[in-house]
């Protein structure tokens, strides 16, 4: 068992993350910028949340915000049940964050990097356990390597590890996989899924939305700074109400069934035939029923969900 500087006795907080109201304005050279435009969001504690968003949807601000790395213009976020503007050292102690820029000094080695950051968060020599994340990420053989020498996918591993020296419960990774090849990218899910299932925490932005489908038990989507949905991944693919029948039949079909006009199937090459349904509304069975009604032999059949990226382009791409 991993020891924590932060007090995880019961009772334990209902959120690691709660934002109430929270805006942000950027005043930029250009003219002031609303970043966030009001966001009130709970992340439950334990659970593998994706944040999800387009380019400038506002995601990393809100991010730097709960890290202490950017003001918020107004609103409130408590950490682990702690108040960001009345308890900041107690609530920067319950998160890591791995931020979306892969900025490190280059002659510091991993070893040093980590000890660096155990200093700074008042981790004692005795309970560091540099070895045992560099091992965890895969490092532990770039331990006295300068980090200018790591390659990018290493440099974010590395990231991963400086943010989890003081055993954060709250883990924040910021498009953790931007530009990491698919094999890295495995290996970091797996490292971050193991502490999930441990109790931590994890919050995660990213592009790859069926990386976010996979791994998240609950997904935000953010755009133009404001929420525009926030449930379990299971209850926002079950949204658009809408699923695919592929049949593939026994013989050619040249033409549509009069009988079965109504329900607007698709003729695919390979004697295929697509239907697509609402799930609420018609059950499978009454399908089936109406294309055997209609004297077609079904040789195969099998469904397609809605995935994320169908919500996604649903949720943001209106104006
Ligand atoms: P995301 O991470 O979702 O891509 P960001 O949070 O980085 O979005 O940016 C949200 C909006 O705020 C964008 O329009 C961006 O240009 C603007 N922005 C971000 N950082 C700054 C800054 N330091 N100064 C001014 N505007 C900023
Ligand atoms: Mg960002």
């Amino acid at each position: 068992m991993v020891q924590t500087l932060i007090d995880t006795t019961p009772p334990l907080p209902a959120n690691a993350v709660q934002a109430e109201g929270l805006i942000k304005v950027y005043k930029g050279r250009g003219g002031p910028k609303k970043a966030l435009d009001g966001i009130s969001l709970a992340i439950p504690r334990g659970s593998f949340f994706g944040l999800l968003g387009p380019n400038g949807a506002g995601k990393s601000t809100f991010i730097n915000i709960l890290a202490g790395l950017v003001m918020k213009t107004e609103g409130r976020v408590a950490i682990w049940g702690r108040d960001l503007d009345r308890q900041p050292r107690a609530a920067k102690a319950a998160i890591g964050v791995v931020p979306q820029e892969l900025n490190l000094d280059p002659f510091f080695t991993p070893r040093e990097l980590l000890d660096v950051q155990a200093g700074m968060y008042g981790v004692p020599r005795a309970e560091r356990r540099t070895m045992e994340i560099l091992e965890a990420v895969g490092l532990a053989d770039k331990a006295d390597s300068y980090a200018r020498t790591l390659s990018g996918g290493m440099r974010r591993r590395l990231l991963v590890a400086k943010a989890m020296v003081h055993t954060p419960p709250v883990l924040i990774l910021d498009e953790p996989t931007a530009g990491v090849d698919i094999q890295l990218r495995q290996s970091l899910w797996t490292y971050v899924r193991e502490l999930n299932r441990t109790g931590t925490t994890i919050v995660l932005t990213t592009h790859y939305l069926e990386e976010a489908e996979e791994l998240c038990d609950r997904i935000a989507i953010i755009n133009h700074g404001t929420l525009v949905a926030c449930d379990t991944t299971r209850a926002l693919l079950g949204r658009l109400d809408s699923k695919s029948l592929i049949l593939t039949l026994d013989g050619d079909l040249t033409e549509i069934p009069a009988a079965l006009e109504p329900l607007a199937p698709e003729l695919r090459p390979d004697r295929q035939m697509v239907i697509r349904y609402k799930p609420s509304a018609m059950p499978v069975a009454a399908i089936l029923e109406a294309v055997r009604g209609a004297g077609l032999g079904i040789a195969d059949l099998s469904t397609e969900e809605t995935d994320l990226e169908d919500i996604f382009l649903q949720l943001t791409t209106r104006q």
